[in-house]
């Protein structure tokens, strides 16, 4: 993860060596770090012993167009501090006999903390929030921490899941993929199906279909599952969440597939100051071979996960509980009734 930090690090080093000034790699990742993760790291090392999920997206850009995946508020002023730390060490190291000139090194600074927000930007580094955030192998204070840290101090949360984590919208119903799976139930809505008067639970019960957890960022199907948006306006705040898994069933009478992404809604208004309760939605898509680079995508996904999480969903027929066989955090052990 942290290697995919390195190479905007590695590119921006260039750039600033380019421009006449001394740093090693290693001390640009640092400052890639502290960009993106503000006062949470000190040190890439941070982030790599915490297991940060970086991600690069290149086409992660906003179009202005709802769904969009994580975006990132890239601090200054520590990675400032940083900068003029190291370049400060350099010329001691030099051995020059010359004084530091203070308003020399602030201005090289400046301009080596340009060229890391710049690098940063050009590869579309990312930390992929849903990993972090509903990673239950760590404890919720964790996630939080960082996601809080993660917030720019003057400009506030730029994301749904940094406004959860800082307060400024009500806590979410579940904190991992496998609970969120578990309430799918009749209360999430979705235009499509309510046309040919099918719930949610009923087509998880005909589709059996496949639950595809944390799809990389090329995967075009999983888009809404990426989804981390926060919309403000003077009187309200709005958050889009995708929860970091969608479900594919296989068609095979119409030859295509159909992919089913929840995702929570929320909402501050001064009416609401508060946040409503959490609007539980899906997204229905479906995808033949006309859609040539989404199906391709899926074909070879479901042949060959690799990495990827992919296991078959099923409704028990007795107690009415989804599970699958594919994961022991979702298997259903005792039935209840
Ligand atoms: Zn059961």
């Amino acid at each position: 993860m942290a290697i995919i930090a390195m190479r905007a690090a590695t590119s921006a080093t260039e750039a600033i060596k380019a421009d006449g000034i001394n740093i090693e790699v290693q001390q640009t990742g640092h400052l890639v770090a502290i960009a993106l993760l503000g006062n949470a790291v000190t040190r890439v090392e941070d982030a790599v012993r915490r297991r940060v999920p970086f991600v690069i997206d290149a086409t992660n850009t906003d179009d202005g167009t709802a769904l969009m995946p994580w975006t990132h508020q890239l601090h200054e002023e520590p990675v400032v501090k940083k900068a003029k730390e190291i370049l400060r060490r350099a010329h001691e190291g030099s051995g020059s006999t010359e004084a530091l000139d203070e308003i020399e090194l602030d201005f090289k600074a400046q301009r080596v903390v340009s060229q890391v927000q710049e690098h940063i930007v050009r590869h579309g580094l990312h930390v992929y929030t849903q990993k972090w955030l509903f990673d239950s192998g760590r404890t919720l204070d964790e996630r939080f921490e960082l996601l809080r840290a993660m917030t720019h101090p003057t400009v506030g949360p730029h994301s749904a899941s940094t406004a959860i984590a800082s307060g400024q919208m009500p806590p979410l119903p579940a904190h991992s993929v496998p609970e969120f799976v578990r309430m799918l139930d009749t209360s999430w809505t979705g235009v499509t199906f309510q046309v040919t008067n099918r719930n949610l639970r009923d087509w998880i019960t005909l589709g059996k279909p496949y639950l595809i957890e944390f799809p990389a960022p090329n995967i075009e199907a999983g888009k809404a599952s990426r989804t981390d948006r926060i919309s403000k306006t003077a009187a309200s705040e709005r958050i889009e969440l995708g929860l970091g898994f969608f479900l594919v069933e296989v068609d095979k009478t119409f030859d295509q597939f159909r992919v089913v992404t929840p995702m929570l809604f929320n909402g501050r208004t001064e009416q609401e100051p508060e946040g409503a309760p959490y609007a539980k939605n899906y997204i229905l898509k479906s995808y033949s071979r006309h859609h040539v680079k989404a199906y391709k995508q899926l074909t070879d996904l479901l042949r060959s996960p690799g990495r990827t999480k992919v296991s078959r969903l099923q409704i028990c027929t007795k107690c009415g509980a989804i599970f699958s066989d594919d994961r022991s955090d979702l298997a259903h052990a005792t039935c209840t009734s």
